[in-house]
Formats: C-alpha cells, structure tokens, sequence
C-alpha cells in the first residue's frame, strides 16, 4: 500500500500528501529551443508594441471596456457593431480549433504569454541570479537568502513593467500615463488596478508558475476534445524507444554520457518519473531509450512523455532537444521524441506520411472560417461612419397647449468616422408639423457621441391618436437616413 503511494500520481505538480512538487527544469538549449527563442522575442517586442504605435490616430489595439469601444489596426467596433463582434469571436474560436487540430498546443509551446515570458525572461534571469539547479536546491534552505531576495526584487520590477503594459490594451497608454505619473491620491481607482495587476503578475511568475498551465488554463481542458489522431503532437517513439533500458557500462565508458546518465537529478525532481521505477537495466539489445530522464528533468510542467499524450503537456519542445542531445552522444540518430502523430508513432500510418493536413476537421474549420471571413467583410463594407437613435423625451408622453401639441424627442448621433461631422435633421412630408431644437444642423466631434432634444410640434387636428412621422438624418458627407418616430396627440 505504502509503495502504492509512494509510485501514484495525481498531478504532474503535486505530491502523493498533496504538496506542491516545486519543478526546476533543466535548461535543453537546443535548435527547437533557439528557434523558439526567436518567435518568443519577437512576440514580446509585439506585445510591447501594439497599445502604443498609433494606427489611424489610434493604438494599433484598445480594447477599452469602459467605452466598450475595440480598436484594432485602425478599425474601431463598437458594442452596438455586435454581428462584428459575434463574428470576431466566432472567428478566433474557429482558428484556436483549427490550429490545434493541425499544430496540437502549438500555440501554448510557442507563443502562449505565459510560456513565453516564463522561459525566455523569468527563468533566465532566476538562473543568472541564483545559479544553477544545483545552487537553487542549496538555496532552500536559507529562505531569505541574498540572491534569492534580489531575484524577488527584480521580478517585482518586471511585473511591474508587465502590467502596465497589459493594462495599456484596455486603458490607453495617455489615461495609463496620467495614473503612472500622477499621485496615486488623485487616481485611487487607477493605482489600485495597476498596483492589484502588478501582484497577480508577480504571483504567477515568482510562484503559480507551470500551474497556470496543468491547473488553470481552460484551453489545457479542451485540448482532447480538439485534437485528432493526426494532430501534431510532441511524442515519444516507444516502438523505437522500448524496451528502456540503461547503457551498459562498457559502452557508458565510451561516451561521455556515463556523466549524464548517472548525474544525480536536481531539486525535487530526483523523485521525478524520470528514474521510472518501470525501468530496470537491462542487457543489450535493448530499445533506444537508455533511461537517462534528461527529457523529464527539462520538463517544465513535470511530466514523462514517454507515458504518451498527456493534458499537462504544453508542446514546449524541451523533451525533443534534451534526447536529441543524448541520442548525439550515444550515436543514435535523433527524433526517439519529436513532432509526430499518435497515428504515426502508433504505426498506423507511415513515417514519411507523419502528418496528413487534409482531414474532415482541417476542411470545415477553414470552410467556416472563409464564411465568416465573407460576412465580416459584407458587414463591415456597409457598415455606416455614423449611428443615429430617436428616443422619446422623459415625462409625459405629449403635452398640449393653446391648441398645439408636442412631443419631446431625443436624437442620439454616435460619430464613428474620424472627423467631425454636421448632422441636419428634419421632417420628411409633414406639412402641420415642426421640427424646434436648440442647434441644427447638430455637430458631433469625431468619435463622439450627442444626444439633443428636439420638439416635434403642430395643431391637435393634425395629431389626432399617434401618427408614424419619418425623420431624416444627414450629413454632408454621404450619410443619410431615415427613421421614423411615433408622433402622439389626443384621442380623437
Ligand atoms: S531523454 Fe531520450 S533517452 Fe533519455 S530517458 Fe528521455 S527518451 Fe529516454
Ligand atoms: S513533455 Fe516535452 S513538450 Fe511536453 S511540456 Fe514536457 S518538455 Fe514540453
């Protein structure tokens, strides 16, 4: 029973009482580690770039939630531009479903924030800091141990940095600016929410880490139900790779993997999957996996891929680089864990095959995504610059005086274009009726919006129960409509 334990896991992240199992990968810098770095840079300058280079005197993207106005590369939705925004969200789910079900969890590997801002930042700078593996596990033991409270501080500086930079996507780098610079006094709201966002980054890079990933993200969840039996997965060759076993020691002399293989594993990763209990040495011919646990020591979320397709796996590619190391220095060819298939590397397709792009998924998620790509377009393209509304004034429906009636009526004009337009209003074919308001035509700023009581008036006789008055709404610059509103008198 007591060994039953000993061998259970429930989480990658977790120990069999329930502790937190604090993962230190290994460092595989290897070619898919390089190229990563690459895209992860390049998506961390983006990051940084998009709320603040301006596109149309506006930032590349604002989603500001308060105006409920979504501005991306100079186009500006609005919460009234719902079918847009339905489509937009239909869109981009269509797209995670498309690109799991070619790339698997590419997107978590490669381009996740969290993935990215971990291991090419956080990590490093903890590994410059503390030193290596080694190093940390020293570490804890002395809790407030200089290095370790110095990398604290320059992680409190990053999420700092951080959060601003992700609150600039919904406020705006000016009002982001106004509450940076001003005296949290002025602006408690403001400081509170960068000051609470600013912990939450710090948090989850200094602690919560791989857990955002095995526990808290719901795409990890749906991943299952999203891939296919030829989706491209980081997987482990058992045809190739079993049985497992240890190189025997006539050939570790031979190589310089004797060290590797029998360096102790760091941190609270000894006890990790890697030294599989399954395992036990074996004499050649054995398969080519020699047991070595270097792809589970690099591991960032803790797992075995040699146990198969597992949810905690975010298709890092650190397993591929550490055993293409190992199988360099024992002289094997690479790719025991690659990108591959579960069909492929269940043998039921070839090798060369690997990866069949047309499946019925891979043709209906881009047929729907075609479609709604076709309806986004139709709808923005008669889309208008402008948006008008007729309310009715507050109170008492109708009010009659000296033999006239009126109607109070409310003209709401939302100014979506990038200049500042003129807007007259008039009745359209109502001889008895007229039209009484403070200003028209009616000038609304760009971006703005005004709402401008009118009266509609006339002689009772004319408005005798309700009558259906159209009003029209132009502006010079090829805006035009027509909208009616419901004009009440007396009962007849
Ligand atoms: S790194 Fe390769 S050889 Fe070593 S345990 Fe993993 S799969 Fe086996
Ligand atoms: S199993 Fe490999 S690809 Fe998956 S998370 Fe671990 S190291 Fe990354």
């Amino acid at each position: 029973m007591g060994a039953n334990l000993t061998n259970e896991r429930v989480l990658s992240t977790m120990n069999v009482d329930g502790s937190r199992r604090w993962l230190r990968p290994a460092l595989s810098a290897g070619g898919f580690w390089k190229r990563r770095a690459m895209v992860g840079w390049g998506l961390i300058a983006l990051f940084i770039a998009l709320p603040i280079v301006p596109i149309g005197g506006k930032p590349a993207v604002l989603l500001d939630l308060a105006r409920r106005e979504f501005t991306f590369f100079g186009t500006t939705l609005y919460a009234t531009d719902t079918v847009l925004l339905m489509l937009a969200m239909l869109g981009i789910f269509l797209a995670i479903f498309l690109l799991t079900a070619l790339f698997g969890r590419a997107w978590c590997g490669w381009g996740c924030p969290q993935t990215v801002y971990m291991e090419y930042v956080f990590r490093p700078l903890e590994r410059l800091i503390e030193g290596d593996l080694k190093a940390q596990v020293a570490m804890d033991k002395q809790r407030l141990h200089p290095r370790r409270l110095l990398k604290y501080a320059v992680y409190a500086v990053l999420a700092v940095v951080l959060a601003n930079v992700f609150l600039a996507y919904f406020v705006g780098i000016e009002t982001l600016g106004h509450w940076v610079l001003g005296s949290p006094g002025d602006h408690p709201q403001g400081f509170a929410i960068v000051l609470g966002t600013s912990v939450l980054m710090f948090l989850d890079f200094a602690w919560f880490r791989e857990q955002m990933c095995v526990v808290a993200c719901p795409y990890a969840r749906i991943q299952s139900a999203l891939l296919d039996k030829q989706s491209l997965i980081v997987a482990y060759d058992r045809g190739r790779g079993e049985p497992r076993g240890k190189l025997r020691k006539t050939r570790l002399e031979d190589t310089s993997l004797a060290r590797a293989a029998a360096a102790p594993l760091a941190g609270d990763a000894a006890d990790s999957p890697g030294a599989s209990a399954a395992a036990q040495p074996t004499s050649e011919p054995a398969g080519d996996c020699v047991d070595c646990g270097a792809c589970v020591r690099t591991c960032p979320t803790g797992i075995d891929i040699r146990d198969g397709l597992q949810m905690e796996c975010i298709s890092c590619t650190q397993c591929i680089d550490a055993c293409d190391a190992v199988m360099d220095k024992i002289h094997k060819p690479r790719g025991l864990v690659r990108y591959s298939s579960q069909d492929e590397i269940e043998q039921r397709i070839s090798q060369t095959v690997k990866h069949k792009l047309l499946r019925v998924r891979t043709i209906l998620y881009p047929a729907g995504l075609l479609v709604i790509g076709a309806l986004f377009l139709a709808v923005v393209s008669n889309r208008s610059d402008s948006e008008v509304t007729l309310l009715r004034g507050i109170g008492a429906p109708f009010d009659v005086q000296g033999g006239n009636v009126m109607n109070q009526m409310r003209v709401k004009i939302h100014n979506h274009s990038t200049a500042e337009h003129q807007y007259q209003v008039e009745l359209v074919g109502q001889p008895g009726l007229q039209l009484v308001g403070p200003e028209n035509p009616l000038k609304v700023k760009k971006g703005e919006v005004r709402t401008v009581g009118f009266f509609v008036t006339g002689k009772v006789e004319a408005v005798r129960g309700s009558l259906d008055v159209p009003v029209r709404i132009k502006d010079g610059n090829g805006f035009d409509k027509t909208v009616n509103f419901k004009v009440l008198g007396p009962r007849p």
